[in-house]
Order: C-alpha cells, then sequence, then structure tokens
C-alpha cells in the first residue's frame, strides 16, 4: 500500500475532530500497536464473513495469534473459522517464494473448500520483500473463476483501527456494487414496504444482533448486510443497494459509510444497540431517515410495546443494581455506548477508559456523565485498581485482558468486550446484561476470597475428622 492511501485513510474527513484539526489522527507512536497491528485490525473487520476462505499471507505467527479472537457467530456457514495461512519461513524469503506460495495456496483453498470467496490479508514480511499480492490475486482469480481479494494491511502500516479501514477499503474497491439483491418473493398479502439497509460495524459478537433482527424483520426493515457479523459474501456485493446504512461502531469502517454516501446517496448515521435508550433511538434513526410515515408510526407502535415489556422484565434485577459503582474500561463505541445501558439500570459509571475512543466519543461520554468524567487514557493493571479504590468502584467492566487483574484484587469482573460468551444488544440484549451484572455483584464467592485465609487469623488449622488410612485394597479398585 503506498504511503498517500495510508494517510488517506488516517485523515478520515467523516470524523468531526478530523475537519477541526489539519493534522487528522494522530500518528502511531513505537509500541501503538500492542492493542493490536493493522492486519489485526483488517482481519477482526472481516473474519466474521462466513463463506469466505480467509487465507493471511504471511508467517504462521500472524494468523496464530489474530486468529479466532473474537466470539463472533454465524448462523450458517463455519469456513470463516478454519484458520489459513501460507506459513512464509525464511526459507521462501531468502528464495523469493512468496507469491508462489500464495498462488497455490488460494489453488488449495478453492479446490477443498469451494469457497464463495477468497480474502488474502498481506503482513509486514511478504509487503516488506514486495511480494506482488494484487498481482498473484488477479491472475488467481482468472484462473478458478473465484474472487480473491486482496487486504494490503501489514501490520507496520499502523493500528488496529487503520486496519478496520483498510478493510473497509478493499470491500468499497473490489467486493461492494458487484451484484444485485436476491429479489423478494412476491407477496400479494403483504400489508408493508419492505426496506433495505445495512450494518456497518456490527460483528454479532455472542450472536447479539439475533436479538435485534425479529425486531427489524417486525417492521419491514431487511438487512441486506451487516458489515460483517453473520454476512455472506454476496450480502456485501449488494450493500449499495440499501437506503439507509446504520454505523454501528464509531470507528471501525467510517470510511465505507461516507463513500458509499459519495458513490450511491446513500444517508447513514452513527447508533448504538447497547441499552433501552439507543436502541429505541436507532429504530427511530432508521425511520427518519428512511421517511416512510407507515414505518415511522409503526416503529413507534413496536418501541413502546418492547419498551414497557423490557422495564417489567428489567424491575426486580433494577432494585438488586441500583447505585451499584462501576469502572468501565473498555474502548471505541463501547466506552459510551454501554454507559448508556448501565444508566438505564440505575448504575452510576464511575470512570471509563478511552484509550481506543475517538473525539466523537469522547464527546458523547461527556454528554452522558458531563464534565467532571474520569477518563482513563492509560489501563495498566496499577492505574486500574487505583482508580477501583479512589471511586469505590463496585464493579470492574472490561476486556478479557484485565481479567486477571480484576480477580486478583478480589473484584467483581464482567467481560464486555470481543471474547465475551453473552451477546447484550437491543432490548432483550439488556435482560441478559443485568442478569450478568447481577450474578457477578452478588456472587458469593467475593465474600469468601475477602475474608483473611485460616492460617492469618491465629488459629490452628484443624481437620473435622480424623482421615482413615488408604488400603491397598482401595488402590487396586481405584486404579
Ligand atoms: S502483520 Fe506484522 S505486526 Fe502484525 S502480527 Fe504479523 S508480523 Fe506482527
Amino acid at each position: 500500500m503506498k504511503a498517500k492511501d495510508i494517510a488517506e485513510l488516517m485523515d478520515e474527513p467523516a470524523f468531526t475532530h478530523n475537519k477541526k484539526e489539519k493534522s487528522g489522527c494522530a500518528k502511531p507512536k513505537p509500541g501503538a500497536t500492542d492493542g493490536g497491528c493493522a492486519f489485526d485490525g483488517a482481519q477482526i473487520a472481516l473474519l466474521p464473513i462466513a463463506d469466505v476462505a480467509h487465507v493471511v499471507h504471511g508467517p504462521i505467527a500472524c494468523a496464530g495469534s489474530s486468529w479466532d479472537n473474537r466470539g463472533t457467530r454465524s448462523s450458517g456457514p463455519t469456513l470463516y473459522r478454519i484458520g489459513m495461512t501460507t506459513d512464509l519461513t525464511e526459507q521462501d524469503v531468502i528464495m523469493g517464494r512468496g507469491e508462489k506460495r500464495l498462488f497455490h495456496s488460494i489453488k488449495q483453498v478453492v479446490e477443498d473448500y469451494s469457497p464463495a470467496a477468497v480474502f488474502v490479508y498481506n503482513t509486514c514480511v511478504p509487503a516488506l520483500i514486495g511480494d506482488d499480492v494484487d498481482a498473484v490475486c488477479k491472475a488467481a482469480e482468472e484462473r478458478w473463476g473465484v474472487p480473491v481479494v486482496p487486504v494490503d494491511a501489514a501490520g507496520f502500516y499502523g493500528t488496529k483501527n487503520l486496519g478496520n479501514r483498510i478493510a473497509g477499503e478493499a470491500m468499497v474497491k473490489h467486493v461492494i456494487g458487484t451484484a444485485d439483491p436476491v429479489p423478494l418473493p412476491v407477496d400479494a398479502n403483504r400489508d408493508k414496504v419492505i426496506h433495505d439497509v445495512n450494518l456497518i460495524g456490527e460483528y454479532n459478537i455472542a450472536g447479539e444482533f439475533w436479538f435485534v433482527l425479529p425486531l427489524l424483520d417486525e417492521l419491514g426493515i431487511r438487512v441486506l448486510c451487516t458489515l460483517s457479523g453473520d454476512a455472506r459474501f454476496h450480502e456485501v456485493q449488494t450493500m449499495h443497494h440499501a437506503e439507509v446504512n446504520m454505523m454501528v461502531c464509531s470507528k471501525a469502517m467510517l470510511n465505507v459509510a461516507r463513500k458509499l454516501q459519495e458513490r450511491f446517496d446513500t444517508p447513514w448515521f452513527e447508533g448504538s444497540f447497547y441499552g433501552i435508550t439507543d436502541t429505541s433511538q436507532a429504530l427511530r434513526d432508521f425511520a427518519r431517515l428512511i421517511n416512510d410515515p407507515d414505518l415511522t408510526a409503526r416503529t413507534e407502535a413496536l418501541i413502546e410495546r418492547e419498551e414497557s415489556r423490557i422495564r417489567a422484565e428489567l424491575e426486580p434485577w433494577r432494585e438488586r443494581l441500583n447505585g451499584k459503582r462501576v469502572l468501565l474500561y473498555t474502548g471505541g463505541v463501547k466506552s459510551w455506548s454501554v454507559i448508556s445501558a448501565l444508566q438505564d439500570l440505575g448504575m452510576k459509571v464511575v470512570a471509563t477508559g478511552t484509550k481506543k475512543s475517538t473525539e466523537e466519543d469522547k464527546e458523547r461520554i461527556r454528554e452522558l456523565m458531563g464534565d467532571d468524567v474520569k477518563m482513563l487514557d492509560e489501563g495498566n493493571p496499577k492505574a486500574l485498581l487505583k482508580t477501583v479504590e479512589d471511586y469505590k468502584a463496585d464493579i470492574l467492566i472490561a476486556g478479557g485482558r484485565n481479567m486477571y487483574t480484576a480477580l486478583k484484587a478480589r473484584i467483581p469482573f464482567l467481560d464486555i468486550n470481543q471474547e465475551r460468551e453473552f451477546g447484550y444488544a437491543g432490548y432483550d440484549g439488556m435482560l441478559e446484561l443485568v442478569k450478568q451484572l447481577a450474578l457477578t455483584l452478588e456472587s458469593p464467592v467475593w465474600q469468601a476470597v475477602r475474608k483473611p485465609a485460616p492460617w492469618d487469623d491465629g488459629s490452628d488449622v484443624v481437620l473435622d475428622a480424623p482421615v482413615a488410612p488408604v488400603s491397598d485394597s482401595d488402590v487396586k479398585e481405584v486404579v
């Protein structure tokens, strides 16, 4: 990838802070990729496309350290869960065999798995030695008649966020606009107009989008594509047909929404499905931009019905959580969207992590929590534990990598990031969130582990009953 293309992606004009500041996004600093390199970001953004073969062109460690690091779910094909790499070795580099190896890898993938398409991720080593990945992909596509899409995302180009945008750029350049959607079946009894939309930056973590999909179905909103949770290659090809795009994650792939607006005049909005308020707002925004009075009326009726149902179901849980203090340490969109969900439950967020948040994310945090909010740009274990202590937080809600920090300090912990097992989106996702919060906070384990150890309270440990000696026959039985 040329330096000017990277600079363009870093300077995404749809970010309002880039309009205000001449310099755009900050340049990556040494060590900035410790939260994931550009390749990692690109693969995270596209891996959930379930019927595609995702081939990582590089040494095996690139694929090994990033594969399957999200709990994204598919309702059908599982090809995306097979880790594929060209496994470049020193010998391949010295002998200049990288391109040949890639060509043969694509052949093997096509013959063994018949994928809908092959995505080839370029990494640091082939980018440094100058493998022409674009040319290999083109030749392979012509040879086997299967779309082969290059995703040039060498790790040293920049951070994970840049990788997200590189992935979006690859979709805009090579995939979107190359096919039409499946026509809707003729239904004489259909009582409403069906509207097509896309969701960009929705990853279906733990299957959480399936809490939202039935609502959209009921309203007559057809999701052409969720880029990329539970998506199929053909769905990505048809994204240009949508009437509205929703940007679900504020940083990942914002360039896709902007370019679809420029090329196909598709309006977009940014929203979230975390929390009652934000879920209702997202549904309203769809209706507002589609501008169909019948849809608007039905949306309001659905929101009224769903909100009163879920508020009634949440009531017994709300009493248990009301007033509990939370330290939220997560990145990007979740730094504000989860605040809104927790406030819906009467909880108090005392501080939030903003290491991976944009200026827009921070602005939203201030809107929700006021100017005196504590924003944590650094989340090393010491800083997190000090914040828990200073702000008297009852629970740490963060990503899996902070789990042991919390557990070693005997602080209740809930995983909110991509590795989690539970979906929290939509109205029903709130019910799941509230259950998990209550179970975590009320677990008897906290009382038990916070008590002094028996050998620390000065008393001797006495066994209740003498242990019977083990006989030879017992031993034989066990064996
Ligand atoms: S792409 Fe580069 S930075 Fe990323 S994992 Fe591979 S070698 Fe490391």
